[in-house]
């Protein structure tokens, strides 16, 4: 039977762009339909916009430093409109890139929902469209509360990159990732910040240090951080929202920001004409090809709720367009991926946190350096950089490198090659710092930690 295309992507995020477009390379003849904008969440709403946010928040704490490098620093004032109009500038451009990629790739886009209407069949604007293989790239979305009264005048990830005023209180519900960076960038541009958490520490699931680190530096910037209760009210009072927790605090803000998670986009999808199976939490369940229970039906990306991240998607499209249509099967290994967060100051992990490898490993060594970063000390600024290395004992297989500080996501990209390629402490000690840097400190972290277990038994 002859199709409309041999592949029909629907979502065009990093990971449907990707697959689509190497596809198209292999020869493949490919559609693709996206109900919003090219680029998806990284591009339009998340990595990319977030970041250019971030650095704007940095510049503050720069101007500060200058001083005490001789700089005169005149009153700074900033301009949140003028920033998100430069951002908005960017993100056309860039979806201008995206349209340009899969156009000269050869792929056929479509604006508007696709949805599944068998295994080979899907329905675009009323126009139903064949094709061999189906692949979803829908993406996730912001979650909010179930039974929060007032949750509705609560702001998300997609809706503070495009507010018309800087809120000058705002409220952060979560301690992940995303209320990290926005914590950092409301607090840098001049708001009060407060985090609400339903736990005792922000960003669970990171080295125990890294956390501890992050969370005195934050509240040394003067990001307050309300511990182990969740918001129960919003009330709106005239431009002003009235907020309760549930331990009867009562806030005053002008923004509630929801960042407690993302959900994977498989509702609405047709999914359920064809019988795709989901994982309990609503992904689409793939085999390590990116395939589901149907075979015509593959699934990249946040929607698969692997790993989600923008390079994960990336690299999971790639591998699925090469095994399809390339003649190079390959599967997407998700070990030993290296992620950041970019608050302020920023994350870099790769491997196991301590505590996992303990786990893992039992007999772990554990190297710690923290240090006042050398470009804080003409400025007297007090933040401390944190770098670990978790090492095995039994191999010296280094299993995990975490830093805080300035330029911990640059640095430890390099560090997560190192960690990929499966090296040892001896191979770090081997390899010569570059003086004077904060990343030489991953070389020349000398002296373990003494072993916990015998400080206990020495007590
Ligand atoms: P995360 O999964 O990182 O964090 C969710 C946070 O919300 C946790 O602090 C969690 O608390 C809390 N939470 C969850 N449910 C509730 C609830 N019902 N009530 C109150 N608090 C709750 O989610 P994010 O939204 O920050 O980010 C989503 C994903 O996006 C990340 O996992 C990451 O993969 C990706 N991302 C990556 C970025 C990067 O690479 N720099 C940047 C932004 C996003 P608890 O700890 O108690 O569970």
């Amino acid at each position: 039977m002859a199709y409309d295309y041999d592949l029909f992507t629907i979502g065009a995020g990093s990971g449907g762009v990707r697959a689509s477009r190497i596809a198209a390379t292999h020869g493949a003849k490919v559609g693709i339909a996206e109900s919003f904008r090219a680029g998806g969440t990284c591009v339009i709403r998340g990595c990319v916009p977030k970041k250019f946010l971030v650095y704007a928040a940095h510049v503050h704490e720069d101007m500060e430093d200058a001083a005490g490098y001789g700089w005169t620093v005149p009153e700074l004032t900033h301009s949140w409109p003028d920033l998100i109009a430069a951002k908005d500038k960017e993100i056309d451009r860039l979806e201008g890139i995206y349209h340009g990629l899969l156009g000269n790739a050869g792929v056929t886009e479509y604006t508007g929902r696709a949805t599944i209407v068998d295994e080979h069949t899907v329905e675009v604007n009323g126009e139903k469209i064949t094709a061999e293989k189906i692949l979803v790239a829908t993406g996730g979305w912001p979650v909010l509360p179930e039974a929060v009264p007032g949750r509705e005048l609560a702001i998300t990830s997609n809706e503070a990159l495009d507010l018309k005023e800087r809120p000058k209180r705002v409220i952060i519900a979560g301690g992940g990732y995303i209320a990290v960076e926005f914590a950092g960038i409301f607090n840098g541009l001049g708001s009060e910040v407060t985090i609400v958490i339903r736990g005792d520490k922000i960003l669970r699931g990171f080295d125990e240090d890294i956390r501890d680190g992050l969370t005195t530096a934050i509240k040394d910037k003067g990001i307050k951080i309300h511990t182990g209760h969740i918001i129960t009210e919003i009330k709106e009072r005239g431009e002003e929202l009235d907020v309760t927790l549930a331990d009867g605090t009562e806030m005053t803000v002008d923004a509630v920001m929801y960042a407690i998670g993302r959900t994977p986009n498989t509702k609405n999808l047709g999914l359920e004409n064809v019988g795709v199976e989901l994982t309990a939490n609503g992904a689409i369940k793939v085999d390590e090809w990116s395939q589901t229970n149907v075979p015509s039906i593959y699934a990249v990306g946040d929607v698969t709720d692997r790993i989600a991240l923008t390079p994960v998607a990336i690299q999971e499209g790639h591998a699925l367009a090469d095994t399809l249509y390339g003649n190079r099967p390959r599967k997407m290994d998700h070990a030993n991926v290296a992620s950041a967060v970019f608050s302020q100051p920023p994350i870099g992990s790769v491997g196991l946190t301590e505590a996992e490898a303990r786990k893992e490993y039992g007999a772990i060594d554990v190297y710690r350096s923290s240090f006042r970063p050398m470009k804080y000390t003409l400025s007297g600024r007090q933040e401390k950089s944190i770098m670990k290395l978790l090492v095995d004992r039994a191999t010296d297989k280094v299993v995990g490198a975490h830093m805080l500080g300035p330029d911990a996501p640059e640095i430890v990209q390099g560090i997560g090659i190192a960690v990929k390629m499966g090296a040892t402490k001896a191979d770090f000690d081997a390899t010569v710092g570059i003086h004077p840097t904060a990343a030489e400190e991953f070389v020349t972290m000398r002296t373990p930690l003494p072993d916990p277990e015998q400080v206990q038994a020495a007590d």
